[in-house]
């Protein structure tokens, strides 16, 4: 069965950025063939020898303020059916906000495995003194990285390709 790592978390976090630079590499090489647009949401990566397809949600999210939990539902609930591993993405720049525990809430009810993925954390403070903020989510390890330098990528990958 194909591994997929599903990219979930609200608007900003980085989730387009961290799927850019999962899919990288293979990218390149079929934008090179076929001229295909950045935007599509779907990508294929390798790491240590498995290979998984990556799928950015955040093109999923539709509606207006008042049906935003149900477009956080259908967003998650897409990711938790087709999904192996689930990378959860908050943000070091601006903490833990409301609208990350609306998405924790959701995803505390799945059986997936979910990774919280601490993102923008390229300075000392980010890294060491916001990203653990995000243990008080209670959904284990935090990964802080940084998905446009890709520091902690290669220690959250190792931790992805666990689950396959
Ligand atoms: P999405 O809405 O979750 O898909 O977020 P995007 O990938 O579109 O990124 C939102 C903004 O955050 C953009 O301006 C990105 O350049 C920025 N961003 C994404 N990842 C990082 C990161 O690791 N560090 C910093 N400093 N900015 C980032
Ligand atoms: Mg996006």
């Amino acid at each position: 069965m194909a591994n997929i790592v599903a990219i979930v978390g609200r608007p900003n976090v980085g989730k387009s950025t961290l799927f850019n630079r999962l899919v990288e590499q293979r990218m390149a090489i079929t934008d090179n063939e076929s001229g295909v647009t950045r935007d599509r949401h779907y990508g294929e990566s390798v790491w240590t020898e498995k290979y998984f397809t990556v799928i950015d949600t955040g093109g999923y999210v539709v509606g207006s303020e008042d049906t935003f939990e149900g477009a956080i539902r259908d967003q998650v609930a897409m990711a938790l059916d087709e999904a192996t591993v689930v990378l959860f993405v908050v943000d070091t720049m601006t903490g833990l906000i409301d609208l990350d525990n609306d998405f924790a809430n959701v995803l505390r009810r799945s059986k997936k495995p979910i990774i919280v993925v601490a993102n923008k954390a390229e300075t000392f403070e980010r890294q060491s003194l916001v990203a653990p903020e995000f243990y008080s989510l209670g959904m284990g390890e935090v990964f802080p990285i940084s998905s446009t330098d890709g520091s902690g990528t290669g220690e959250l990958l190792d931790e992805v390709v666990k689950h396959f």
